[in-house]
């Protein structure tokens, strides 16, 4: 069963606050302006799954308390999504045993291109993470929980989104074919990315994921992969019932 979600980064690439820039939302005080890079922690009955491993992972499981990672699930190998990968060897310290990450074929391969040091022999002193990469196409059980990969578009690439039970998250994406609108029907927690305001070549706008909110008609849906145009509590535009933004930290009860 699904406890619960613990929004882990709600920012875009680059972070919000920006590096150098003195915008409104950049120097905001209000906290929820202070945005980590996208991730997920997720926690069942079995176990505790992470989305994304960002570049701020080792904050991020420091300040919202990961205590354990049973496995990993991986959008793609962009890097804001999978450069903290290696504090992943935490966990392997403590809980003694390698992790799984499920993925598309494609990250799994980028993976152990850009983490090449991972997955080779050697290393003397051992200190790397131990992870078993699982390149996955179809739907499969996962710590007592049914798991189906969604293949959404993010530009050229092909991403996925992931549905666990009533729960999906869908994001870096700017386009959703026919059968994987069929895997979101009667999603009811959803996290889908809204990037900012203006249009993008690869991320769908944030009128373009109130639209796809909208076709998915979750009874909550929380946006994420926010950029510095957007401030949390003014925004520009009106957000329809149940879509809220989200924000670094964000629990949301599952169960
Ligand atoms: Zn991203
Ligand atoms: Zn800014
Ligand atoms: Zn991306």
């Amino acid at each position: 069963m699904l406890r619960r979600m613990t929004m882990l980064g709600s920012g875009t690439s680059t972070g919000v606050p920006v590096i150098g820039c003195g915008c409104a939302v950049c120097t905001s005080t209000d906290p929820r302006n202070r945005r980590m890079r996208p991730g997920l922690q997720i926690e069942a009955s079995g176990g505790t799954i992470v989305v994304d491993t960002s570049p701020d992972f080792r904050e991020q499981a420091l300040r919202f308390a990961v205590e354990r990672v049973d496995a990993v699930l991986f959008t793609h190998a962009h890097a804001d999504h999978v450069f903290g990968l290696d504090d992943l060897r935490i966990f392997n310290f403590r809980q003694r045993a390698p992790i799984p990450c499920y993925g598309p074929p494609e990250t799994m391969a980028r993976l152990r291109q850009i983490f090449a040091y991972v997955f080779e022999e050697g290393q003397e002193g051992g200190g790397k993470p131990k992870l078993e990469l699982v390149a996955v196409t179809r739907p499969f059980d996962l710590l007592g929980e049914r798991v189906v990969p969604i293949p959404v578009m993010h530009g050229e690439m092909e991403v996925y989104g992931w549905r666990i039970g009533n729960f999906a998250v869908v994001t870096d994406v700017n386009f959703i074919p026919e059968s994987s609108w069929d895997s979101l029907a009667g999603v009811e927690v959803l996290v889908l990315s809204a990037l900012r305001y203006r249009p993008h070549p690869t991320h769908w706008s944030f009128e373009e994921s109130l639209a796809a909110a909208r076709r998915i008609g979750a009874r909550r849906t929380i946006l994420t992969h926010i950029a510095h145009d957007i401030d949390h509590a003014d925004l520009h535009v009106p957000v329809p019932p149940g879509v809220e933004i989200g924000h670094d930290g964000l629990v949301v009860e599952l169960g």
